[in-house]
């Protein structure tokens, strides 16, 4: 299996050590050449602003929207906010996941908190979820599943072949997003 990881700014790396561990050796992605023949791509945490402006520059805007209108795309944090198809105060970037954001909406960096989450149909124990100057789904339209909430608001989601998460799962040894993620890039989309 091909997965790659957009490359631009933000936690990148953090994303393949952990697909290593997995035994998945991920591909940086910089260019939209990079997307050839992926079978799953990672939208990191960051800086979403800094992303979308560096993706646009490259002519990577484009080819992330259509390569995650058929692939499967994990949008982290900045991640989920580029795959946004409402963003409150700002154009949408690739619009593939029917949600809307507020960005920043859990406070500053100072205010960034670990929480343990209900694994749902991840299964095991409490999920340790990093939040970081998360941003809020405040909502998600009726063909997104929420997989895990916090304080009452969604931070994991899934429609389809697309996943979002509010959270950083590889800020943490805990691998049972990223597995998820392989089976659902795996199975082309189909929920494992
Ligand atoms: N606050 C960032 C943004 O709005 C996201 C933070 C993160 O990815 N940890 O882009």
């Amino acid at each position: 299996m091909r997965i790659g990881i957009l490359a631009l700014q933000g936690a990148f790396a953090e994303h393949r050590e952990m697909l290593a561990t997995l035994g998945v050796r991920a591909e940086l992605v910089r260019t939209p050449g990079g997307l050839d023949g992926l079978d799953g791509l990672i939208l990191p945490g960051g800086e979403s602003t800094s992303m979308r402006r560096l993706a646009a520059w490259g002519g990577l805007d484009k080819a992330l929207r259509d390569f995650g209108a058929g692939r499967p795309v994990w949008g982290v944090c900045a991640g989920l906010i580029l795959m946004a198809r409402y963003v409150e105060g700002e154009e949408p970037f690739a619009g593939l996941m029917d949600m809307a954001v507020a960005r920043n909406a859990y406070g500053r960096q100072g205010e960034s908190f670990v929480a343990d989450l209900l694994p749902g149909r991840l299964g095991g124990g409490p999920l340790p979820g990093v939040f970081i100057r998360a941003p809020r789904v405040v909502e998600a339209g009726p063909g997104v599943e929420v997989l895990a909430r916090h304080g009452g608001w969604p931070v994991a989601l899934v429609q389809g072949h697309l996943l979002a998460t509010a959270f950083h799962p590889e800020l943490t040894p805990d691998p049972r997003m990223h597995a998820f993620f392989l089976k659902l890039c795996a199975a082309r989309g189909a929920l494992p």
